[in-house]
């Protein structure tokens, strides 16, 4: 077998592994030591994430969809206008709700319910609904709003399963974009 050089992951300086294929260090022993400490750090962190994955309750799972969502709809509206008076969403604009939260809980996670909004809009005139029923027609289409208003009494069934599922589908689509 031909010996394959390395790069050592701390110095990184090429090296020819001496032990074992998996040997990560040159044997500068500082290397060693560094790179092993690296490894312990990494695994009690990801033993804390555990811990806390196990315990985190169904809201708070709840709350991380709400702010992965929340960031998927304002990459999504990036460049486009404020869904209620037009203006170019830039700085920070928040992900407004056409059919509130409040009343409709179950279309808080609907992607054609939610969309870009300057906060003007959205917290100091409580979403500016008039307009915003004015601009979603535009964005959506007549029909997928009529579809929206057909769902907007239906039940929220939504388990921890289909949480988890979700962060993971916007956690993707988030880094899509921002690629
Ligand atoms: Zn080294
Ligand atoms: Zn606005």
């Amino acid at each position: 077998m031909k010996e394959r050089s390395k790069k050592c992951r701390i110095c990184r300086q090429e090296f020819i592994p001496k032990y074992s294929t998996m040997q990560a260090t040159c044997e500068n022993i500082e290397c060693m030591i560094a790179y092993s400490s690296k490894q312990k750090d990494k695994k009690i962190k990801r033993e804390l994430k555990e811990v806390k994955e196990r315990n985190k309750s169904v809201s708070q799972w709840r709350k991380e969809l709400q702010q992965v969502f929340n960031q998927y709809i304002r990459l999504r509206d990036q460049g486009k206008g404020c869904i209620s008076c037009g203006k170019q969403l830039q700085g920070k604009y928040d992900a407004g709700h056409f059919y509130s939260v409040g009343s409709y809980p179950n279309l808080r996670f609907s992607e054609t319910n939610v969309h870009g909004q300057c906060v003007g809009c959205n917290q100091h005139k409580h979403g500016n609904l008039l307009e915003y029923a004015i601009g979603i027609e535009r964005r959506i289409g007549k029909t997928k709003l009529e579809e929206l208003k057909s769902l907007r009494n239906d039940r929220l069934s939504l388990p921890l399963d289909k949480i988890k599922e979700l962060i993971y589908y916007y956690k993707d689509k988030v880094k899509e974009i921002k690629k």
